[in-house]
Parts: C-alpha cells; sequence; structure tokens
C-alpha cells in the first residue's frame, strides 16, 4: 500500500480538505511510492491564518530564543543527514552521497543564521540635531512563502526558511509535489529543535496552492526557485498582488575553457559539473565552450570520463549518477539529444538507449556528450536539466565571452585558465551572478548570497547570505527627542536641524 504524504500545520501532519492528489514515484524503479495531497483555496487559507497567529507571537521572541532553536537545528540535522538522504534518493533519484551534499549545504544556511543577533544589528547616531537621537532597526515582514523546486528538495528550502524565522518571520514551505518527503523531515527537526507551533507549516500542492498562495491577502513576501517561465508568473502575480517577492529561474551555465588551461582538470570539471545529479541542478554546466584549439583534446578527454560514469539506483554505493525525476522527464531530455542529433550535431557519448540491470522501468538516460553544438539550436538554447553536455566551439576569448552575455540566462559560469589576468578581466566582464575560476559550480558560501541575472532571477535581491536578511526585514527608522518639557513650544515650521 502507497503512503499518503500529509501537509503540516501547528506542528503535526496535516491531511486537509482538498481530495486531490499527486503520485510520487521512485525514479530508480518506476514505481509509485505515495500519493501527496495537493492544497485547495481552504487549505491555503487554512495555512496562511496558522502562520499569521504564529507570527505574532513569534515577532516578539527574544534573539536568544531564535538563536536556540537555530543551533538545536542544527544538531539535529546533522544527525539526521543520512535519513534525509535516503528519503531524498528515493524519491528525487540523486544517489545518497550527492543528497546528503546538500543537506550539508541547507546546514550551512542554518549556521549562518545561529548568526542573526549580529545580522539584525541596527545603526544609531547620537545628537543628530540637538538632543536628537535617530536609529534604525530591521523588522520581520510578517507571513513568508517558499516554493521550491524538484531538484533539491532539502537544500532550496534550507536556503529560505532559517533566515526567514531567524528574521522573526512564519514560513509556509509549498515544496514540489514531485518529491515533497524531504519537507515533512524539515518539519519534524524545526519541531523538535522548540519552534513553537505555526511558525513553519508546509502545504503541498500544485498550481493551485501556488496561486493561492500568491494572491492571498495574509502573505507578506515570497521566495521562489523553480523553472524561468514559473519564476515570471510567480513575480508578476505575487508583486501585482501587493507583495515582496524574489523568483529564481532556470539556466544555461558556460564553462570556458581557454587555450592555457590545465586539460585534464577542465575535462574532470566539465564531466563533475555537467552530469551530477544527472544534470538536474540550476548551476549544472551545461555548455562547455572550448576556444580555439583546445577543442579536439578537451572533447576527447570529457568523453574518456563520460563513458565510465556508473549509472544506477541513488541506494547502490557504487552508482555515480541515478535516473532523472520522472519517465516525461526522461523523454523530454531524449526528444532534445534526438533534436540536437538531427540539427546535424555530433554525439560523441550517447546515453539515450542506457539500461539499468535489475530496474527495467526506471527513469534513466544516460550520461550525453554532444560536440558541435551550434548556437540557435534547441539543444544550445534551451535548459535541458538532464544529463546533456554541450560543447561549443569558440575561436577567441571574447566570442566565448560574447556567448554568454548573449544568452537569456545568467545563473552560474566558470572560466578554466592559468592566465590570472584573463580570469580578472572575465570575472569584471562577464554577465552572470555567480562566477567561477577553475572552480566549475560557483555556488557562493552561505554568508554570500546566491543568485543569477537575465532570466535567471526576477526581483532584486538574492537567497540567503546578507540579501537574504535584508529580503525577510522591513527597515524602520526612528528619531527621538528627551528634551526638557520647559523647552518645548509650538512651531509650525518644516524641521530643521540644530
Ligand atoms: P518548476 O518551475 O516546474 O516548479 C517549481 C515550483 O513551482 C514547484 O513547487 C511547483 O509545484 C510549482 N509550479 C509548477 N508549475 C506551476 C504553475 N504552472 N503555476 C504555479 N506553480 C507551479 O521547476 P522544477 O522542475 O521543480 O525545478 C527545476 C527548475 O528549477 C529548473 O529550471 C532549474 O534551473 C530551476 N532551479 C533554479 C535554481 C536557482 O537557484 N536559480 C535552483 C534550483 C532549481
Amino acid at each position: 500500500m502507497n503512503d499518503t504524504i500529509d501537509h503540516w500545520l501547528d506542528g503535526k501532519a496535516w491531511p486537509g480538505n482538498g481530495p486531490r492528489r499527486s503520485s510520487v514515484y521512485d525514479p530508480a524503479t518506476g514505481a509509485v511510492t505515495a500519493e501527496v495531497r495537493l492544497a485547495d483555496s481552504a487549505d491555503v487559507d487554512a495555512a496562511v491564518a496558522s502562520s499569521r497567529a504564529a507570527f505574532d507571537e513569534w515577532r516578539s521572541s527574544s534573539l536568544s530564543k531564535r538563536t536556540s532553536v537555530m543551533f538545536e537545528l542544527r544538531r539535529i540535522l546533522s544527525e539526521r543527514r543520512d535519513e534525509f538522504a535516503r528519503v531524498i534518493s528515493s524519491q528525487h533519484g540523486k544517489v545518497r552521497s550527492d543528497a546528503a551534499g546538500e543537506v550539508q549545504r541547507g546546514l550551512e544556511v542554518v549556521e549562518f543564521a545561529c548568526g542573526i543577533p549580529q545580522l539584525l544589528k541596527g545603526g544609531y547616531t547620537e545628537q543628530a540635531s540637538t538632543e536628537v537621537d535617530v536609529y534604525s532597526i530591521r523588522q520581520p515582514v510578517g507571513v513568508t512563502v517558499g516554493i521550491t523546486p524538484f531538484n533539491f528538495p532539502a537544500m532550496v528550502p534550507l536556503w529560505m526558511c532559517p533566515v526567514a524565522i531567524a528574521c522573526g518571520n512564519s514560513f509556509i514551505l509549498k515544496p514540489s509535489e514531485r518529491d515533497p518527503g524531504a519537507a515533512l523531515l524539515l518539519a519534524q527537526a524545526w519541531a523538535d529543535a522548540g519552534l513553537p507551533d505555526g511558525v513553519f507549516n508546509v502545504l503541498h500542492g500544485d498550481a493551485e496552492a501556488v496561486n493561492g498562495l500568491l494572491t492571498h491577502p495574509g502573505v507578506d513576501a515570497v521566495s521562489f526557485v523553480g523553472s524561468t517561465p514559473i519564476a515570471q508568473h510567480v513575480y508578476a502575480t505575487g508583486t501585482a498582488a501587493g507583495k515582496r517577492v524574489q523568483a529564481l529561474g532556470g539556466a544555461k551555465n558556460h564553462m570556458i575553457v581557454l587555450p592555457d588551461a590545465d586539460l585534464e582538470a577542465a575535462a574532470d570539471a566539465a564531466v563533475s559539473a555537467g552530469f551530477g545529479s544527472a544534470g538536474e541542478r540550476c548551476m549544472a554546466i551545461s555548455v562547455v565552450v572550448a576556444v580555439d584549439p583546445v577543442g579536439d583534446d578537451l572533447v576527447d578527454a570529457i568523453a574518456e570520463r563520460t563513458r565510465a560514469i556508473r549509472v544506477g539506483p541513488g541506494d547502490d554505493p557504487v552508482s555515480e549518477m541515478g535516473p532523472v525525476v520522472t519517465g516525461a522527464h526522461r523523454d523530454r531530455v531524449r526528444g532534445y539529444v534526438d533534436a540536437g542529433e538531427a540539427d546535424g550535431v555530433r554525439v560523441v557519448v550517447d546515453g539515450r538507449e542506457v539500461q539499468v540491470d535489475g530496474h527495467p522501468d526506471g527513469f534513466w538516460i544516460g550520461p550525453t556528450l554532444l560536440d558541435g553544438v551550434q548556437v540557435g539550436q534547441s539543444v544550445y538554447t534551451d535548459e535541458i536539466f538532464g544529463p546533456v553536455l554541450c560543447v561549443v566551439r569558440a575561436a577567441s576569448y571574447d566570442e566565448a565571452v560574447g556567448l554568454v552575455r548573449d544568452n537569456a540566462y545568467g545563473n552560474g559560469v566558470a572560466i578554466f585558465t592559468r592566465d590570472g589576468g584573463a580570469a580578472r578581466r572575465f570575472t569584471f566582464d562577464v554577465e552572470a551572478g555567480m562566477v567561477g575560476v577553475n572552480v566549475p559550480i560557483p555556488v557562493p558560501m552561505a554568508y554570500y548570497s546566491f543568485g543569477g541575472w537575465g532570466d535567471s532571477l526576477f526581483g532584486d535581491t538574492h537567497v540567503h547570505g546578507p540579501e537574504g536578511v535584508h529580503f525577510y526585514t522591513r527597515g524602520k527608522v526612528v528619531t527621538e527627542r528627551w528634551a526638557d518639557p520647559s523647552t518645548r513650544g509650538p512651531d509650525l515650521g518644516f524641521p530643521t536641524h540644530n
């Protein structure tokens, strides 16, 4: 019998009212393993009411109390990392070591949030005018919502909720309906860490839940991570309803290899960043730009490594790459490779027909390497979000940087070179939010902020780090005077400083 995955409201699992359900698969077997509930508008109302009531209390909690919850959450998540990895792997498909890695990256945001007293310190100006002092504080925005994608079911929620909650907000998580299990483990962890009921709620669902939250008058701020078309929709709908919105979208990350690069290191990096998590990472490298004359040697080195990748179920310790998330997604990825081949691209390594022993119905597609890809072909223009690495040949550094500039996305980008001057020029020139120099997946540490440019981000603040604190708080400036009452008297002039 399949499990039913409930929402989480007021500190416990909650079935909600909506009758709709969605199937959750084990991508390695193709079997349905659970049904997740899909919220309707009455469920959205209930979640927002719970979060609003919890916010009114939580905003008054002391910073010491909030910090102690964060430290406890950190301890619990570390302890339960393997349990998270098992559940993530069984619903997403990624190998367990990779799933444990995403929990680790999420934990680093909890560590950042442990320092919230320092982060919320305001400014103070004594004697701004005679006997007048001015200070600034930052206060929570209220009920915040996180709408998250399937590909990092623990890390992306953890980019958001530790910072939102440490700032004094309540938080409703609307996780992906494709792998909703980690959200409930996270809810249990918050409860066990001592977070009051209702400060962290989970509402499962699809577009109905998302649109209900985006237009609900009780929601104050929305953080979204997912594909570009939905990010655009979330940003437009949420801001039209008067909410603060940050919406992170898709990506097409380029890795430029200059002729002086260490080719073996560059090939290792391209393969790790292209095929890790079956390419289902927003920071995956999907385009390698080989600057003449390195193309042939680089493609050979990447191909050799690509053929050696062990594809298999995520719970098998020898697997290096698992299946993709659904059968429909596998077919879509295959379709892109077919289209590329029809466009004249050279399929150097072909993963389309990969089979895994004992798992005939899993959602498999092996690592695929395409060479001679041209701008304008769908394998170049579209985010494939699978294990497909495209190689584009460029005649010069300028042509390579131009490719990044002309691409609609601007999430991550990397350069591989031994020339410090070229690397510096690149970091100055390139149009992307996160840049790696000899680092293929330049994910910022938790105490910096994560976000892209162009169609990879709608809104102006990145997630976590200082920009996360800014997003989840509102500024307030207080001007005060405690002068002797005998000096008072009416004065209808505009206040000036003296
Ligand atoms: P998605 O856009 O399909 O779904 C994201 C969220 O939006 C989910 O919670 C989903 O339920 C909801 N949603 C889906 N369709 C909707 C609709 N029509 N209306 C309202 N809500 C809807 O994304 P995904 O397939 O789950 O995740 C993969 C995408 O996320 C890729 O494009 C990837 O690049 C992107 N991503 C970006 C980042 C980043 O930091 N920029 C990080 C991770 C993933």
